[in-house]
């Protein structure tokens, strides 16, 4: 068994045994896009995701390894917004790969497709570190996941027109499986609606925003500053004039200042899987909105 498993890796290897198809490489900045190049460019595509769930998307290391795979990517798919900010650039300066580029069809900016809340007025220094385009955390309304693989099908189309029908047809089917699922997490959703929920950092908006649930307050004092002392004392005088559910951190985060307010609070901490990969059974983007609705609804 054991030499039938190695000639088979090897043909692998050589790729004589790889189907003409999987032809595109899209690396994506995070796990959530790599799940929605796979729902729709299934056996075509190999998708890699330059992120865990359980990583920081706003700051991870330009590795030699990122670069290498930017370098021979065909497709390039992350939030923007500025969310990538710190390493991005670094990577796509470091792989000089010009189809890959802002502005080519090898180049998709997921937050720049869809409609972003919290764009700021202005912008300065002492409002930390802020998105100036707006939030980039887009994936968790899973309308905009509609929006983002329409336009995704499109560029694989015109990237890989030998592909067209087959992307299509994947698209339609996806398209049809995914608006039933909304409409099922909506009905499912509907005990959350008007509920205030504190939350770590402001990952959540787009997910409140579908569901209707209320940013009672953040454990961040400011975007991107860690908590302080004095910061969870004032939110829980808040607290006490208006009360949330509970306290959401993502599998990314830790918990440390949520389970501080916790104590001081009594309110419950729940850990969301944010991604794809945060949790168990978040293996796919509709295990990631099953999985985020058991928590919420499950939070006591
Ligand atoms: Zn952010």
């Amino acid at each position: 068994m054991k030499s039938i498993a190695k000639i088979i890796l090897s043909l692998l290897l050589s790729g004589m045994a790889l189907p003409a198809m999987a032809s595109l490489k899209v690396f994506t900045c995070e796990p959530e896009w790599a799940a929605l190049a796979t729902e729709l460019g299934g056996e075509r595509i190999s998708a890699y995701s330059a992120t865990t769930a359980r990583q920081d998307p706003h700051h991870i290391e330009a590795r030699p390894s990122l670069i290498a795979k930017v370098r021979n990517a065909d497709l390039l798919i992350c939030s923007g917004a500025e969310l990538e900010t710190g390493w991005l650039p670094l990577l796509l300066r470091q792989a000089g790969n010009a189809r890959v580029m802002p502005g080519q069809a090898g180049f998709i900016e997921a937050a720049a497709l869809v409609q972003r809340l919290e764009i700021p007025t202005h912008v300065d220094r002492s409002m930390g570190d802020v998105h100036a385009g707006g939030n980039p955390h887009v994936h968790l309304d899973p309308r905009n996941i509609a929006i983002v693989g329409r336009a995704l099908t499109q560029r694989l189309i015109a990237l890989d027109p030998d592909g067209a029908s087959y992307y299509q047809q994947r698209q339609t089917d996806f398209s049809k499986r995914w608006q039933q699922a909304i409409t099922r997490w909506q009905q499912q959703a509907a005990p959350l609606k008007g509920a205030r929920v504190l939350v770590h950092h402001k990952d959540w908006v787009y997910l409140f925003n579908w569901l209707g649930i209320v940013t009672a307050g953040t454990l961040e004092p400011k975007p991107g500053l860690p908590t302080t002392a004095g910061h969870l004392v004032n939110l829980k005088q808040q607290l006490q004039k208006s009360p949330a559910r509970m306290i959401i951190h993502a599998a990314y985060q830790s918990d440390r200042a949520a389970q501080r307010l916790s104590q001081l609070s009594g309110m419950p901490v729940v850990e969301l899987p944010y991604t794809v990969g945060g949790a168990d059974k978040t293996d796919d983007l509709f295990g990631l909105f099953d999985v985020t609705l058991q928590k919420l609804l499950g939070a006591k």
